[in-house]
């Protein structure tokens, strides 16, 4: 019998309850009072100060399934999505957290328990990792779960070294990886091959045993643990699958953009049935927690992902908007568990159908201008910067839009010439502007717009066109 995604989530909530740990429901996925940080990406986030210690509960242990969008900020995955099998832009992080109660034996005990005897995964069929230089994790894993040598790998590179910051908490981590098999392309952790889909990486086990200031590191008199483990990853093992997207959850709401496309589920529309599924649940989720399409900030991710997805709307041959469409699937599968959706479906529906209209007034004659711009064109030759810039500002094109456009036919685009089309227009914009003739409070004003636009590609404080035009 088939285990539901819902019935994992429970589960893992279930089991960790179960050996004494506090169950806390999601944090919303804007962080609170945290301006450093884009979105929630990890279950911890919500736990910071209380594992820095400026914050106390009545819990010393905690377990959550976090909602996280990886799609902006230090860890982005939205290029990952539709190649590999096993990224999203969100997810669910499971995890199980320890505030100076267990650590390293204990977390390792635990997750061993639950996905070996609880679950019943095949040992055989799990590698962990370690930092190399820690040899207690390295025993606690021979000793409690009995892998051979060979399958403890130890890391020297950051992928097993934590920290929050330069300074605070840090320390060794552990990943458990499941191997889907031969088949599959790729190869164990550590590995130069290691980033295909055949051993995926399901729990990240973080340890933290340090305390970081001016490059010191001193031992934490009550150390920490931190795991995460992806919802989605592990409904994949559990359900048979190497791939995320045949998952229960998943396989519906495909089955339901193919309904509604009048395409089939597999094949050349897979790719398309990915970014479409995916970001529904990404921008769904964005909206049920407040957030907006804009032209800057935490919006304009909103507003990218929503248009790449009306991009492979398109691409399947969508005769209308289609995303709001797919969101009663959405909640019908998800709203059990987060309530906030079925509340916001009216606001989700109403903010996907208005964008789509929107983007579509430009989406087809931009996709026009940019099939002429390519046609003669050979794999690895890249699209002039000014006309991926025309696409952004005439046509309402985010860069990385066109770029995910391209990618599938081999093709790049000259950033640098993008970047200045982007500051000539910037420059006329300054000196179109009469204002207010307060030349202080105007300079400023454009300088923070131009902060806002320069270090990170999350879009233009001002002057993007959105397809108005
Ligand atoms: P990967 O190396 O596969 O990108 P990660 O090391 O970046 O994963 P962590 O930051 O350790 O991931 O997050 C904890 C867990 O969350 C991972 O072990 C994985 O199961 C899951 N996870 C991470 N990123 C994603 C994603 N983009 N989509 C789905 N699950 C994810
Ligand atoms: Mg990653
Ligand atoms: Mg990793
Ligand atoms: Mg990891």
């Amino acid at each position: 019998r088939m285990t539901s995604t819902n019935d994992i989530r429970r589960s893992f909530l279930d089991f960790f309850e179960g050996e004494g740990h506090a169950p806390v429901p999601s944090s919303p996925l804007v962080p609170h009072n945290d301006p450093t940080l884009m979105f929630v990406n990890a279950g911890m986030v919500p736990f910071k100060n209380v594992f820095t210690g400026l914050e106390t509960r009545d819990y010393s242990t905690a377990t959550s399934s976090q909602k996280c969008v990886r799609a902006g900020g230090k860890h982005n995955d939205l290029d990952n999505v539709g190649y590999t099998a096993r990224h999203h832009t969100f997810f669910e992080m499971l995890g199980n957290f320890s505030f100076g109660d267990y650590f390293k034996e204990r977390a390792i005990e635990l997750a061993w328990q639950l996905i070996t005897r609880e679950w019943g995964i095949n040992p055989d069929r799990l590698t962990a990792t370690v930092y190399h230089d820690d040899d207690q994790a390295f025993d606690l894993w021979r000793k409690i779960s009995g892998l051979p040598e060979n399958r403890i790998i130890r890391i020297p590179t950051a992928d097993n070294f934590w920290s929050m910051g330069d300074t605070g908490p840090c320390g060794p981590c552990s990943e458990i990886f499941y191997d889907h098999g031969d088949h599959i392309p790729g190869g164990p952790p550590g590995s130069p091959d290691e980033d295909g889909d055949r051993f995926v990486e399901i729990w990240n086990l973080v340890f933290m045993q340090f305390d970081q200031r001016d490059g010191e590191k001193t031992e934490l008199p009550r150390p920490s643990i931190d795991t995460g483990m992806g919802l989605e990853r592990i409904a994949a093992v559990l359900q048979g699958t190497h791939d995320n997207y045949e998952i229960d959850l998943f396989k519906a709401l495909i089955a339901e953009s193919a309904e509604l496309t009048g395409t089939a589920p597999d094949g050349e529309a897979a790719a398309s049935h990915r970014v479409i599924s995916d970001h529904l649940r990404s921008a769904s989720f964005l909206i049920a927690d407040g957030v907006l399409p804009a032209n800057e900030g935490r919006g304009y991710v909103l507003r990218r992902i929503m248009r790449r997805a009306m991009r492979h709307a398109h691409i399947l041959g969508a005769k209308d908007p289609l995303m709001h469409r797919l969101v009663p699937e959405l909640v019908a599968e998800m709203g059990g568990a987060f309530p906030e959706l079925v509340r916001a479906q009216p606001l989700v529906e109403e903010t996907l159908h208005h964008e789509e209209i929107r983007f579509r007034r430009t989406l087809s004659n931009g996709l026009k201008l940019l099939d002429g711009a390519v046609s003669g064109m050979t794999e690895g030759e890249t699209l002039a910067g000014e006309t991926a810039f025309k696409l952004y500002d005439t046509y309402g094109f985010p860069y990385d839009l066109t770029e995910d456009a391209l990618r599938a036919r081999g093709l790049g685009i000259d950033r640098e010439g993008f970047d200045v089309a982007m500051a000539e227009q910037k420059a006329a914009a300054r000196a179109a502007w009469k204002g207010s003739g307060d030349a202080a409070s105007e300079t400023v004003w454009f300088d923070i717009a131009e902060q806002h636009g320069g270090t990170e590609f999350v879009g233009y404080s001002t002057d993007e066109a959105d397809g108005q035009v």
